[in-house]
């Protein structure tokens, strides 16, 4: 019987599955199909992501180094209110390759990492879980002693635990313009109801254009409104589920959710590769495969740890919503040099924060 079978091998799997066998867990991990694909996110990653990879890995990943935003309340040639600083905030990373390269050390860590492997059923019992397994030659059963729900926003584990899902599954959309471009912002339009648009320079990756909005809009006609707007030719269209949470719980009898089954993202910008990351570092850190007590440990870590951030990403995300006088007089006030930190929404009341307003 294996200590944790991880269901799903994104960043918050991975990173699981790695740190868990670094622990000495037996580990064994499945991807219903091949790793990174198929596309369906940015990998607009604050700088922290360096410490989650191998530093060998980091120039097949760098794509570019972003500086700063230029918010606009209309379209490409609306008035910009640009938010900086004078140093790296963020990268562009080549996100297929991200994969992977988590993938890969979670294998050399000896986690056992299986591609092609589609997990279908999951049943739990007081004293271990059961998974049926579709390879690519023959269906099998697994069994171990707890499953990671790493499966992403529409996590099948969750649904076999009988968890709750996130309040809210927002519809995103990008595709690429190929022109290499190396410019150090990005530009953040708050043309769509509930969130926003954005144009992402990529080096030699090209221009990412994308947008995300709320159920019930229309996510593809609002896109080539954008991409219009813009008057670029695009290529390789994709689209994906965000989940904006969390829900009130992730954790059961012998399972619990990792990342965006667990709605562990940014309300804000919807994003969830660190903080999924990070969850699954207090997951490895508190959960002992013996003892599922140690479940409610790992639930209070990871809120302790992003819970106070999630919240304020919340009171941000209202602000898109905010009437155009307000949103103005909001930008006004706050452009120029900034002092927060992408990921945490609460070092706007940091102490560098406020040296950048005063500056
Ligand atoms: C348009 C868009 C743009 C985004 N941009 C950014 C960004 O710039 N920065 C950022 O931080 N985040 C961004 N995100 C969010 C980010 O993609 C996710 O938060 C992140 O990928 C979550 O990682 P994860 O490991 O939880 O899930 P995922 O990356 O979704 O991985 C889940 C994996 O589980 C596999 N799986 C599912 N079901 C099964 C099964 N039954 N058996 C086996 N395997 C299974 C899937 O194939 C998948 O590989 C974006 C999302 C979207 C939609």
């Amino acid at each position: 019987m294996y200590d944790f079978a991880v269901v799903g091998i994104g960043p918050a799997g991975a990173r699981f599955a790695r740190r868990a066998a670094e622990r000495g867990y037996d580990v064994v991990a499945f991807e219903q199909g091949e790793l990174g694909k198929p596309l369906a996110c940015s990998g607009h990653v604050s700088l922290d992501v360096w410490e989650y990879v191998p530093d060998e890995a980091r120039e097949e990943l760098f794509q570019n180094e972003i500086r700063g935003a230029r918010f606009h309340l209309g379209g490409a040639d609306s008035e910009a209110y640009p938010f900086y600083k004078d140093e790296a905030i963020s990268n562009a990373v080549d996100r297929v390759q991200l994969d992977k390269v988590l993938a890969d050390a979670a294998r050399d860590a000896g986690a056992d990492v299986r591609e092609q492997h589609t997990v279908t059923e999951v049943a739990e019992f007081n004293d271990r879980v059961e998974l049926t397994v579709r390879g690519p030659e023959e269906t099998f059963d697994v069994t171990a002693k707890m499953v990671a729900g790493s499966d992403g926003p529409r996590s099948r584990v969750r649904d076999a635990l009988a968890l709750p899902e996130p309040d809210e599954f927002l519809h995103g959309a990008l595709a690429f313009d190929p022109e290499p471009d190396h410019e150090n912002f990005v530009d953040v339009h708050l043309t769509v109801p509930e969130f926003f648009a954005w144009r992402i320079p990529r080096g030699e990756g090209g221009v990412e254009y994308g947008l995300a909005a709320a159920p019930g809009e229309d996510v593809p006609a609002l896109f080539d409104a954008l991409v219009e707007d813009y008057g670029v030719e695009i290529e390789h269209r994709c689209s994906g589920v965000i989940p904006i949470g969390p829900p009130d719980t992730v954790t059961s009898t012998r399972g619990f959710l990792l990342g965006d089954a667990a709605g562990q993202t940014k309300p804000f910008t919807g994003g969830g590769i660190l903080y999924g990351m990070t969850a699954a570092d207090c997951a490895a850190r508190e959960i002992d495969p013996d003892r599922p007590t140690t479940l409610t440990a790992y639930e209070n870590a990871w809120r302790d740890e992003l819970g106070r951030d999630i919240q304020l990403g919340h009171l941000v995300r209202k602000g898109y919503s905010a009437p155009q006088p307000l949103q103005r007089a909001g930008m006004r006030l706050f452009e120029g040099e900034i002092g927060v930190h992408m990921d945490q929404p609460t070092s706007l009341f940091s102490a560098e924060q406020l040296r950048a307003l005063l500056r």
